[in-house]
Parts: structure tokens; C-alpha cells; sequence
């Protein structure tokens, strides 16, 4: 059966009803040390091609590499914060292979004796569309080493692809930057869970990482990169499948639709009696769909060996204590502080963290708003505005200020809800801040008995049903003429104060 045959003929429930996926996830980040991993070249990104290179990272005859202590101190960092135990000695070792974006036909890597091993990372996962609880997951991480990037190559003809180009340029500026490879054990046991689990652990990760302050983790710009492995075996059976590696899957949502979509490859191959080969496949953004890449090779296809022009690295035990001990609140942490300290539940925590909100909120907190007026506000009106221009919440022009200015005109009887929201609208529109907006278009609520009395005996006058059944007694009824003088004013009354009024009148 070929790849295309094999598309959408099983779909993902049906998959994961009958196979139990296991996952695997390697990820690789970019350090933002100021030099490159064993020279001095600046390590940022852009400047003009092939600028920012010395004969360390083009590989010249004679050069020698020097490691980044910077680099080592940060990948320590990543083990610790990681819960890895930390390598009394750890080895780079040559990775031997043959990229023209590699000038030395081999990588510093590490190998057998990589700086941190034997971790965890601890998840909360939440499938909104699944309606389900929040449930904890702990993800086991196998290693965590440090190598060297390499360079980009670029190939230029009508396809972007080295297939039908009409010739290939080489950048340098990229190869010898310090690149962390972050390895997990297979996760099984997720079923269905398993895309969620994939994105969750891969968003945990890119907070734990900023939070640190190694990396400046853009998915986009490649600083961050995944690959996804994936494996099926029928449910209860004892052995698993062959995996596949999605390479460089660079958004968190492509992280989840590539494990989707390879679970129902798979199980088609599988159903059909076909064998899953052991490949690496490229993951298709628009089609949301993998397409094979190389055959996978095995570790002894590199050729691994120590690389000689190096020391080994033996982190003091002192050295490992002071970075431990400059660690910072790491994000799991901070988010259940923070639900304590604002007394919402694990489900409210899901959503403000599925919506991007849980800064926003905190910083209007922080700005003199409750936590469920703060809650309330970036998660109903902002969320539905940013969900439909497809901005992210913190890319909208209003800021934790503005919102927490808002609740305070709440508060203090200024606007009520419904005027709220059109102050939030006229923020979004660019109309100045939430009291220039209510003064631009006239949204202060209407407390003042004086005009309130008039529209409450009109409304009385025009429903004389209503106003008798509240004379005998029917105080509910009073609702139905809170709403004719709130439609009368406008919105802008005082519902209470209005409430009030009409009950005054009608006993
Ligand atoms: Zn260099």
C-alpha cells in the first residue's frame, strides 16, 4: 500500500481504540550564549551569510576547538531544572558523517557519556475538545547533551528543495553554535492522549527553557526544533511496533498533528498486514500529514568515537550545587503558587494556559484586579476577539493595565458589564485608554434617580400586567422592567439602583 493509499483510511478514534501508541520526543535548542560551543564567534542569528566564521567552526586544517564554559553551565542548568543527575565526567565524541552544511564531516556531539541523564519532566494535560480533567503526566527524560550546530544550506530554484535546484549556497554562521539535545524515554500509556501529551510536554518544556533564560526558544526561527517518534502495537500486545522519527516539527500545534496523523498512518499499514518501516518523515504543514525522508540509520552507522582534540568535562560538585542554587521558580512551580494564591481550580489553570492568558492575568493582578475579575475578562471577551483576527491574546493593543482599569469601572459603578465591553472595544479600536473611552463615547452608567425615574414610570406606564402582578407581591416580575429601562437608557443604567426603583414605586 503506498503512503497516499494509506491517508485517512483509519480514523484517529478508531486508531487509538485498537492500538496503544507509545512516543518518543528529541528535542534541540539553541543556547543564547554570546560565543558559539568551541570558539569565539558571535552566536546570534542573521548577519550577512558566512560573516560570523573563524577556522574553528569552518573546520581548517590545524584549528582546535575550545568548549564554551557558558555552554556547559547552561546545559547543567537545563539537567537540574530537569531533575537529571549530573555526569561526574562527561565526553564530546565525533558523530562522523557526511553534510555539506558540515565542514568538518563530523559533529561534536556527546555519546555514551553525555553531561545529564535519567530525568523527569511533570505535565498537566488537558484536551479542551476531549471535555476531560486536567490529568498529570510525568514524562521520563533520558539525557540531556550539549553538540554543536550545524550550518544552513540554501537551494535555489523554483522548488526551495535540493531535488531540481539550480544550485546550493552554504552559511556558516549557524555550524558550531551550542545546540542541547533533550532526549525522552518512549512514553507509553497515553492512548488517545497521545498528540496531547506530545504538545504538552514540548510547551512545558519551551516555559521551563525562557524561564531559565538559555534559549530564547522561537519554534518559528528554529531556535527550538522536535522530532517526533512514534510506534503502535495492538492493544495488549507485549512487544511495541516499529518507530518512525518526524523530523523537525516546528510549531506546538504540528507537534500534536504529527503524532495524529502518524498513529492512523500506521494503523491503516498495520491493519492491511503491511510493516511499518523504520524511517525518518517529513512533516507537511498544510496537509497536516508525514512524508517519508531517509531510511533511519543506527548509531553505529556514525562511527561515534572520543574526540581527541578535546578534554573531558568534570563539572565540580561545588560548581553543580551554585548553578542548582541559582535556579530560578521553574513554571510548574510558579503556576501552582499561583493557583493557590488566586484560588482557582486546576480546570480554570488549563484554560488561562491553553489560551496563553496565564502572564496576562498574573501582570493584571498584579495591576490592582481580583484574580476572577482578571480570569473573567482575558477569558471571555479577549479570548473570543483574539480567536477570531487569529491573534495571540498578548498581541492584542490592550494591556493588563488597561484591563485592570476596566474591572475597576466595574467596580466602583463607573460602567457596568455591558459598558465594559464597549470600553474594551473602543481600547481594541485604538480609541485611548478605558477612561478616555468612556468619556469619547459617553459609556458612564446612568445612576442619577432623577433621569432613572422617568424611564422607570414609562416602563411601568407602558406594561400595566406586569407592574400589578409585582403590586400583588411578585417581586420577580420586576426583572421584565429592569430590562425595558436598561433597553430604554441604552444599557446604561444602574440595573440595581433601577431594581430598586421600580420595587420603591410598586409597593
Ligand atoms: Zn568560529
Amino acid at each position: 500500500m503506498t503512503d497516499q493509499a494509506t491517508m485517512n483510511l483509519v480514523s484517529f478514534e478508531d486508531a487509538v481504540s485498537r492500538y496503544d501508541p507509545l512516543i518518543g520526543l528529541e528535542t534541540h535548542v539553541e543556547l543564547g550564549t554570546l560565543t558559539k560551543m568551541f570558539c569565539g564567534c558571535p552566536a546570534r542569528f542573521g548577519g550577512e551569510p558566512n560573516s560570523l566564521v573563524c577556522p574553528v567552526c569552518l573546520g581548517l586544517p590545524g584549528s582546535l576547538p575550545v568548549t564554551n564554559r557558558m555552554a556547559i553551565e547552561y546545559t547543567m542548568k537545563i539537567g537540574l531544572a530537569l531533575n537529571c543527575t549530573i555526569a561526574d565526567t562527561a565526553r564530546f565524541a565525533r558523530k562522523n558523517y557526511f553534510y555539506p552544511d558540515m565542514p568538518k564531516d563530523y559533529q561534536i556531539s556527546q555519546y555514551d557519556e553525555p553531561l545529564c541523564t535519567d530525568g523527569w519532566l511533570d505535565i498537566t494535560v488537558h484536551d479542551p475538545a476531549a471535555g476531560d480533567e486536567p490529568r498529570p503526566f510525568r514524562v521520563e527524560i533520558e539525557r540531556v547533551h550539549l553538540e554543536e550546530d550545524t550550518g544552513k544550506s540554501m537551494h535555489v530554484g523554483s522548488t526551495g528543495r535540493i531535488h531540481g535546484a539550480e544550485y546550493s549556497l552554504v552559511d556558516y554562521n549557524r555550524a558550531g553554535i551550542p545546540l542541547v539535545e533533550i532526549v525522552t524515554k518512549p512514553v507509553a500509556g497515553t492512548g488517545a492522549l497521545a498528540p496531547e501529551v506530545a504538545r504538552t510536554y514540548v510547551a512545558e518544556l519551551r516555559d521551563l527553557l525562557r524561564a531559565l533564560g538559555v534559549s530564547d526558544v522561537r519554534m518559528e526561527e528554529g531556535s527550538l526544533r522536535c522530532d517526533v517518534n512514534t510506534s503502535l502495537a495492538p492493544r495488549g500486545a507485549s512487544a511495541w511496533g516499529t518507530r518512525t522519527e518526524t523530523k523537525n516539527v516546528n510549531s506546538l500545534r504540528s507537534v500534536a498533528r504529527a503524532v495524529r496523523s502518524e498513529i492512523q498512518r500506521q494503523a491503516a499499514l498495520l491493519d492491511a498486514g503491511q510493516r511499518v518501516v523504520q524511517e525518518t518523515r517529513h512533516f507537511n504543514e498544510e496537509t497536516g500529514t508525514t512524508s517519508p525522508g531517509r531510511s533511519k540509520e543506527e548509531a553505529q552507522d556514525y562511527r561515534y568515537f572520543p574526540e581527541p582534540d578535546l578534554v573531558p568535562v568534570a563539572p565540580s560538585r561545588d560548581w553543580v550545587e551554585s548553578v542548582r542554587a541559582q535556579l530560578p521558580e521553574l513554571p510548574g512551580a510558579r503556576r501552582a503558587r499561583l493557583q493557590r494564591e488566586w484560588g482557582l481550580s486546576e480546570l480554570d489553570m488549563a484554560a488561562l494556559r491553553n489560551a496563553g492568558a496565564l502572564d496576562l492575568v498574573a501582570e493584571t493582578i498584579a495591576a490592582g484586579a481580583t484574580p476572577a475579575d482578571a480570569r473573567k475578562w482575558w477569558l471571555s471577551e479577549l479570548l473570543r476577539t483574539a480567536n477570531k483576527s487569529g491573534a495571540e491574546l498578548g498581541d492584542l493593543p490592550i494591556t493588563p493595565a488597561d484591563v485592570a482599569r476596566v474591572a475597576q469601572l466595574v467596580d466602583s459603578g463607573v460602567v457596568n458589564d455591558r459598558l465594559a465591553r464597549e470600553v474594551i472595544e473602543g481600547v481594541l479600536a485604538g480609541e485611548g485608554t478605558p477612561d478616555e473611552v468612556v468619556t469619547g463615547r459617553g459609556l458612564v452608567v446612568v445612576s442619577d434617580d432623577t433621569a432613572l425615574t422617568a424611564a422607570v414610570d414609562e416602563a411601568i406606564a407602558a406594561h400595566p400586567d406586569v407592574a400589578e402582578k409585582i403590586r400583588s407581591g411578585k417581586v420577580a416580575a420586576a426583572g421584565a422592567l429592569v430590562g425595558a429601562v436598561m433597553k430604554a437608557t441604552g444599557g446604561k443604567a444602574d440595573a440595581s439602583r433601577v431594581r430598586e426603583l421600580i420595587l420603591g414605586r410598586l409597593s
